[in-house]
């Protein structure tokens, strides 16, 4: 069987001490098997990506910068292959695949302003016959380790910006679904990358903790659940390195006496199932102030619901697939149960779909539950599945405080017609990413993007203006050129204008 492998220095490698199985969601059918890397396999990428890192990091950024423009060319010359792998592993539908390639797009083509973005800032005359300039230099080898649930865009959020910032980088994607990553390192070298300057790794804890505690990898960019972001964070911050890890989410939405119904259940349907609910951005909680406004949600999304039609990548007319793995599949049912047990009311049911030719594919309908209250645990935690909560509240303060009080501060939205409502909410809410009647409010390139609370580690966001500062280090030079003749003591008080 195909073993899915590493690509280190330039050259695909399918060096394995251990392999896991990799599935086709839609069919439960084990399709090939990934290499799982050992401490020595991480090792050499990192030690390939920091030979590289002198001769990369003199490369002009403008030459850096068209390796990016060839790069955004190849992979949209290859979209469709790359869509068909996302379907295969990860089981998105092919428009979903394609808007995540899309936006992956966008951040190649942000970097493509490479030269731009390195410009740096300068001030003549700061003191007599001084200037100062700040410019930003290249950390080194950079490290990415990145989740399932985008395999293309998550990783494009990463290396493209952190490469044109003059750093090579070993990427470790997730071993759930990593041909696609494998994929993107050919691209870029097709598009004229030096060997070595983008790595990739496959591998579970092993390669991770590896790349946390190398010497030689001087920052992390991590995306994926929380307790691993944690773990990320604390174990990357002791070992010295600069460290962003995003985590999990709870993404609320308000629903308010005064929205537009229709067009508010139509974005809850795509933004709560697209994907499977399987999007840190996913808006999992509808909370609708007043029971007017949940009886009128509930009975137009049930019809909504109705019209959902769930299958294999395959067929493009499907709204979405199945859930990344059996396990998973088994524990977003299991938070169906539990919302069932501890009193909430299932209103749709999507446990157990029947799908002709899809009876052995990890398959969760869309589900519909009503009285949710905070404390229960489908409320508490993050599903990641399709599974829409409704709470009841009686006033846009309470549905503020609760989001407020979750652990989760990634994205949230505010259906409404009121523009005070909805500026007093994003200026309030304690929540990263915030849309008003816009339902996935996930930042354009060249803004960035993170969450708040325990959805973000560190102090700087992914990609965009954040991603330029999280892949350098600033240095800020101070510059006098005395004129000649001109003679001065040693001056003992502190400097200044
Ligand atoms: P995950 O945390 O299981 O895995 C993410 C990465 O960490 C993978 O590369 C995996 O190999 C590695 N990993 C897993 N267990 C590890 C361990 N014990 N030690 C070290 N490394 C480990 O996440 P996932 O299931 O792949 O992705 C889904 C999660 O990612 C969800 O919680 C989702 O909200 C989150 N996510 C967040 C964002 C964001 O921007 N905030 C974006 C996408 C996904």
């Amino acid at each position: 069987m195909k073993i899915v492998g590493h690509h280190i220095n330039g050259q695909l490698s399918e060096a394995a001490e251990r392999t896991q199985d990799l599935f086709n969601p839609a069919t439960g059918e084990v399709i090939r098997q990934v290499a799982i890397a050992s401490e020595e396999t991480v090792e050499e990428a990192i030690a390939a990506a920091r030979a590289a890192f002198p001769a990369w990091r003199s490369t002009p950024p403008a030459r850096r910068a068209r390796v990016m423009f060839r790069f955004k060319q190849l992979l949209e010359e290859n979209a469709g292959q790359i869509c068909a792998m996302i379907g295969e592993e990860h089981g998105k539908i092919s428009h979903d695949a394609m808007g995540e390639l899309t936006r992956g797009i966008e951040n190649v083509e942000y970097a493509c302003c490479g030269p731009q973005l390195l410009k740096g800032e300068h001030s003549r005359n700061v003191g007599p016959n001084i200037d100062s300039w700040s410019e930003m230099q290249p950390l080194g080898v950079v490290a990415g380790i990145t989740p399932f649930n985008f395999p293309a865009m998550v990783p494009l959020w990463m290396f493209p910006l952190a490469i044109v910032c003059g750093n090579t980088f070993v990427l470790k994607p997730s071993e759930r679904n990593p041909s696609v990553a494998l994929y993107l390192a050919q691209l870029m070298q097709e598009a004229g990358l030096p060997d070595g300057v983008l790595n990739v790794v496959n591998g579970d804890k092993v390669a991770v903790d590896t790349l946390l505690t190398a010497v030689d990898v001087e920052a992390v960019s991590f995306v994926g659940s929380t307790p691993i972001a944690a773990h990320v964070y604390t174990t990357a911050s002791a070992h010295g390195k600069r460290c962003q890890a995003l985590g999990g989410a709870k993404n609320h939405a308000i629903l308010l006496p005064d929205a537009d119904m229709d067009n508010a259940v139509a974005a809850l349907t795509g933004a709560a199932f697209g994907s499977s609910g399987e999007r840190c951005m996913a808006l999992s909680v509808a909370v609708c102030v007043g029971d007017g406004v949940a009886d009128a949600l509930i009975e137009k999304m049930c019809g909504e619901m109705r019209k959902l039609k769930v299958g294999a990548y395959t067929d493009s007319s499907n709204d979405f697939g199945p859930l990344i793995t059996a396990a998973h599949r088994d524990k977003v049912n299991g938070y169906i149960a539990s919302a069932a047990e501890q009193g909430a009311t299932i209103v749709v049911d999507g446990r157990n779909p029947k799908l002709p030719g899809g009876e052995k594919g990890f398959f969760v309908g869309g589900t519909l539950i009503d009285n949710v209250k905070p404390g229960m645990t489908c409320y508490e935690e993050e599903i990641f599945g399709p599974v829409l909560l409704v709470v009841r509240v009686d006033s846009m303060a309470e549905a503020m405080q609760m989001i407020d009080r979750h652990e989760y501060g990634n994205g949230t939205c505010i259906f409404t017609r009121d523009g005070e409502a909805a500026r007093y909410f994003s200026d309030n809410i304690r929540v990263g990413m915030v849309g008003i009647n816009v339902p996935l409010p996930v930042p354009v390139s060249y803004h960035s993007f993170g969450g708040w609370k325990r959805s973000l580690f560190g102090c700087l966001s992914a990609y965009g203006p954040d991603g330029v500062r999280f892949y350098t280090n600033r240095k800020t030079i101070t510059q006098r050129w005395p004129s000649s003749g001109v003679r001065e003591g040693a001056q003992f008080s502190f400097p200044s204008n």
